[in-house]
C-alpha cells in the first residue's frame, strides 16, 4: 500500500466482547491504523450509525452478548453500509454453516483464532487496499453519473410537477410510482436472470417512470379532471396521452439516444398495455411490452387505487393488492404479481420510508399540497403523521394534567382549547370570536376578554409571561384558579402580540390551605378577631388614606379579669373574652379593624369624620356591662393619627399610655392621649422601680373628656 500518499491513517473498528482479544488485535494493528474498539454488537451498531463511513474495515467477532456479529452484519445490510465497508469475521467458531452465513451477509473474509500476527496484518491490509481501489473506481464513475443525473433528475422533477399540477394529483403519486418501480425492478432481478439491468439502469428506469403521464399535458383540462364517467369520445382522447407522450420524447432528436429518454419513451408509450394484449395503444402482449412499462403500469395502478381521486375513495393497500391479484384492474406479468403478493409488506414499508425520506427534499409547494390534501390522499406522509403523533402526545399529557390549556391567535380571532379544557368549559375545542361566546361569558363574566387583554398588555418582550390568581365559577362551583399566560410577539417594529398560549389551573385546594394557614397565623382562634400579627398588616394598609381621612386607635383592657377567672373559672373567662369580641363586632363598622392583642386587651382602629368623642363613648359603653354574674367594665385609652406616615406603632403606644392612665385613675374609664401623660408615666415608673405604670392616685389632672362609668 502506498502509505506515503495517505494523508490520514485508515480507521479500523474492532468488535469483540473479550477485552483480551481486542487488545491483541489492537496491538497488532495499532501502529499502522487508527483503532477503535466496541465491546459488543450493540456498541458497534451505535458507532457505525454515527461514523460508519469513516472506517476502512471492521473486524467482527461472532459470539457476543446483547447483539452478536450476525446482528451487526444484518444492520449493515439494512443501512447498506456493507456495500462500502469490508468486514472480516474473527472467530474460533469453525462450524461451516456459521462461516457461510457470515459470507452470505456480506462478510469479506474470515480470520481464525488464535491469531497469527502476520496473517492478520496481511489480510487486513489486502482487504483495505482492494476496497480502496474499488472505491476510487466507483468514485470516478459516480462523479460522472452524478452530474448528469442531477440535471436529469431536476428536469424530470420539473416535468412531472407540471403533469401532476394539471392532473390535480397530489405531489405523492409520481414519487410513489417511482418508489414502487424501483422496488419491483429490484425484486424482479432477484427472482429471475432474464433481465440484465445494472444499478444505473435501475436508477434510469425509476427516474423515467416519473414521466409516464407526460402526454397528459396535451389533454384538455375538462376531460382530464372530469369528475364523472368519460364518454366514449372523451375516453378515446384520454387514451391518446400515452402515444402523445412517446411522440414528445421522440421529438427530442438531439437526445434520442440518451438512455433516460429511451426508457421514458418505452414507459410513456406502453404503460397502458396489458399482459393479455387487451391494452392500448398498440395491443402488445406479454413480453412484447418492455418490462419497464410493465412495471410502471403495475405501480401506476397500485398507487391510483390507494389514493383518493375525484371519482373514487382511497382503497387500503390490502384491498388494492387483492383487486390487482384478482385481475380486476388489468392484466399483469405473473412474475410481477408474484412479487406483489410475496413482498407485499416490504413494499408498503418502502413506500412509507421513501415518502418520509423525500418529505424534506420536496419543495414548499409540494409540502403545502400534501398538507392541503392531508385529509384525503396523503395519509402516508410521514411528516403529517409525526405532527399528528406530537399532537396526540400533547393531548394525552394535557388530559392527564386536568388543566384548561389554550392558545389564542389574534389574526384569526381564534381560541383553541385542549380537549379536556373544552369539555370542562362546555365549549368546542376551536372557537372563533371567543369574546362573545355565551358559555365563556357566563363562566368568566361579560368583560372577560377585555380583562384578559389588560393582563396581556402587562407583558413585554423581555417578560412575556404573566400569572394571575382569581376565583371562577366554572361548572357552577366557585373555585380558585391560577392563570398563566405567555405572549408570542411578531418580528415587527414595535413587535405586536401574535398569539398567547397558556393554561388555567384549578389551585383551589392549595389556595384554600394556604389561606387557612395564613388566617390561622393572623387570627385569634378563641374570638376570631385579628391577633397582634394580623392587625399590623391591616392597619398599615388602612392608614394610607391620611390626611384626607382621620384615624383613631382605641386600646382597652378588661378590669379585674383575673378575678372573673378565679371566681367563675377559666372557661367562663373565655366566654367573657368571646362576649367582648361579639359586642365589638356589633358596635363597629365593617371597615373598622378589631383585634385581640393580648390576654384581655383589645384594639379598635377606625376612621372617623367629625367628632371622635361620641364614637368612643359608644364603643366604650357597648363593651361594658354584665356577662352572666360578672359585672364587666373596661379601661380604655385613645389616640389619633396626627401626621402623615406616622408609624402605627407610635399611635398604638400613645393609646396604650392613655389606657394605663385610665387604669390608674380608677378603671372603668376612657382617656384621650395627650403629651403631658408621658412625663408622668416615666416618673411613676422610676418611683416604682419597674416597668409597669403605677397608679395615679391623685386623679387631679384627669382630662376634661374622661367619663366615669357609674
Ligand atoms: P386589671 O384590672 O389591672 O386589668 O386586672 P386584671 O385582673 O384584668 O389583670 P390583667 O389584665 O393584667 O390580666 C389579664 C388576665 O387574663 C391574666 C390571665 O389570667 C387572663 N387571661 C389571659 N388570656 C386568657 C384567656 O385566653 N382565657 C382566660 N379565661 N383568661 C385569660
Ligand atoms: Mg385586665
Amino acid at each position: 500500500m502506498d502509505t506515503s500518499r495517505r494523508t490520514q491513517r485508515e480507521k479500523i473498528l474492532i468488535v469483540d466482547d473479550s477485552e483480551m482479544n481486542r487488545s491483541i488485535l489492537a496491538d497488532m494493528l495499532g501502529e499502522e491504523f487508527d483503532v477503535r474498539e466496541a465491546e459488543d454488537g450493540e456498541a458497534a451498531i451505535g458507532i457505525l450509525a454515527e461514523e460508519g463511513s469513516s472506517f476502512s474495515l471492521v473486524l467482527l467477532d461472532i459470539v457476543m452478548p446483547r447483539k452478536n456479529g450476525f446482528d451487526v452484519l444484518r444492520e449493515m445490510n439494512r443501512t447498506r453500509l456493507i456495500d462500502d465497508l469490508p468486514v472480516i469475521m474473527v472467530s474460533s467458531e469453525t462450524a461451516s454453516d456459521q462461516i457461510e452465513q457470515a459470507y452470505e451477509l456480506g462478510a469479506t473474509d474470515f480470520i481464525m483464532r488464535p491469531f497469527d500476527a502476520s496473517i492478520v496484518h496481511r489480510r487486513v491490509l489486502n482487504t483495505i487496499l482492494l476496497y480502496a481501489k474499488q472505491k476510487k473506481l466507483l468514485g470516478i464513475i459516480e462523479e460522472q453519473l452524478d452530474e448528469k443525473e442531477q440535471y436529469s433528475a431536476m428536469m424530470v422533477d420539473i416535468l412531472s410537477h407540471i403533469v401532476e399540477f394539471r392532473n390535480g394529483e397530489s405531489g405523492l403519486h409520481i414519487l410513489h410510482v417511482r418508489t414502487i418501480t424501483d422496488f419491483l425492478l429490484r425484486k424482479l432481478l432477484k427472482k429471475t436472470d432474464k433481465y440484465a439491468f445494472s444499478e444505473a439502469d435501475i436508477s434510469i428506469i425509476s427516474m423515467a417512470s416519473a414521466l409516464h403521464d407526460i402526454g397528459k399535458i396535451a389533454i384538455d383540462d375538462k376531460i382530464l379532471n372530469k369528475p364523472g364517467k368519460l364518454t366514449d369520445e372523451e375516453f378515446a382522447i384520454m387514451k391518446s396521452h400515452s402515444m402523445i407522450g412517446a411522440k414528445m420524447l421522440e421529438g427530442l432528436t438531439a437526445h434520442k439516444n440518451d438512455p433516460l429518454v429511451k426508457r421514458a419513451y418505452e414507459i410513456c408509450r406502453w404503460h397502458h398495455e396489458r399482459f393479455d394484449g387487451r391494452g392500448y395503444p398498440d395491443g402488445r402482449k406479454g413480453d412484447e411490452i418492455p418490462i419497464s412499462a410493465q412495471i410502471v403500469a403495475l405501480a401506476d395502478v397500485y398507487d391510483a387505487l390507494t389514493s383518493q381521486r375525484v371519482y373514487k375513495p382511497a382503497y387500503t393497500p390490502e384491498e388494492a393488492k387483492e383487486m390487482i391479484l384478482g385481475g380486476k384492474c388489468g392484466a399483469f406479468n405473473p412474475l410481477l404479481l408474484e412479487i406483489l403478493s410475496e413482498e407485499f409488506s416490504s413494499l408498503k414499508e418502502a413506500i412509507k420510508d421513501e415518502t418520509g425520506r423525500n418529505a424534506g427534499k420536496r419543495d414548499i409547494r409540494n409540502f403545502a399540497d400534501a398538507m392541503l390534501h392531508a385529509r384525503g390522499t396523503s395519509a402516508s406522509d410521514r411528516t403529517l403523521k409525526l405532527l399528528d403523533y406530537e399532537r396526540m402526545k400533547f393531548n394525552f399529557y394535557a388530559e392527564l394534567t386536568e388543566e384548561i390549556q389554550f392558545e389564542y391567535v389574534f389574526a384569526e380571532d381564534l381560541l383553541k382549547l385542549s380537549p379536556w379544557g373544552a369539555k370542562k368549559l362546555g365549549v368546542t375545542e376551536e372557537l372563533v370570536d371567543p369574546a362573545h361566546n355565551e358559555a365563556l361569558c357566563a363562566q368568566f363574566g361579560a368583560r372577560w376578554f377585555e380583562e384578559l387583554g389588560e393582563l396581556l398588555a402587562q407583558t413585554t418582550v423581555e417578560n412575556p409571561e404573566i400569572r394571575h390568581e382569581f376565583p371562577l365559577a366554572i361548572g357552577g362551583e366557585e373555585r380558585w384558579y391560577d392563570l398563566i399566560i405567555r405572549t408570542i410577539r411578531s418580528d415587527d417594529i414595535p413587535p405586536k402580540i401574535d398569539s398567547a398560549i397558556g393554561k388555567l389551573v384549578d389551585v383551589h385546594d392549595v389556595h384554600t390551605t394556604l389561606m387557612q394557614l395564613k388566617e390561622s397565623s393572623i387570627r385569634d382562634p378563641l374570638t376570631g378577631l385579628l391577633n397582634r400579627t394580623g392587625v399590623a398588616e391591616e392597619i398599615a394598609e388602612k392608614l394610607k388614606g391620611f390626611p384626607e381621612k382621620q384615624y383613631a386607635f382605641a386600646v382597652f383592657d378588661i378590669d379585674e379579669f383575673k378575678s372573673a377567672n378565679d371566681v367563675y373559672g377559666h372557661l367562663f373567662g373565655d366566654k367573657v373574652l368571646c362576649e367582648v369580641a361579639e359586642r365589638l363586632m356589633h358596635n363597629t363598622r365593617a371597615g373598622d379593624v378589631c383585634a385581640r392583642i393580648g390576654g384581655d386587651e383589645f384594639l379598635v382602629v377606625f376612621e372617623y369624620n367629625v367628632d371622635l368623642h361620641p364614637i368612643i363613648a359608644r364603643i366604650f359603653k357597648s363593651v361594658c356591662g354584665k356577662v352572666g354574674p360578672f359585672d364587666m367594665t373596661v379601661s380604655m385609652g385613645v389616640a389619633e393619627m396626627t401626621e402623615k406616615n406616622e408609624p402605627y406603632n407610635e399611635i398604638f403606644q400613645k393609646a396604650d399610655i392613655a389606657l394605663y392612665v385610665s387604669k390608674n385613675s380608677g378603671r372603668a374609664t376612657y382617656r384621650f392621649y395627650d403629651a403631658s401623660m408621658v412625663g408622668k408615666i416615666a416618673a411613676n415608673a422610676a418611683d416604682a422601680g419597674h416597668g409597669r405604670i403605677l397608679a395615679d392616685e391623685s386623679g387631679a389632672d384627669a382630662p376634661q373628656d374622661q367619663e366615669k362609668l357609674s
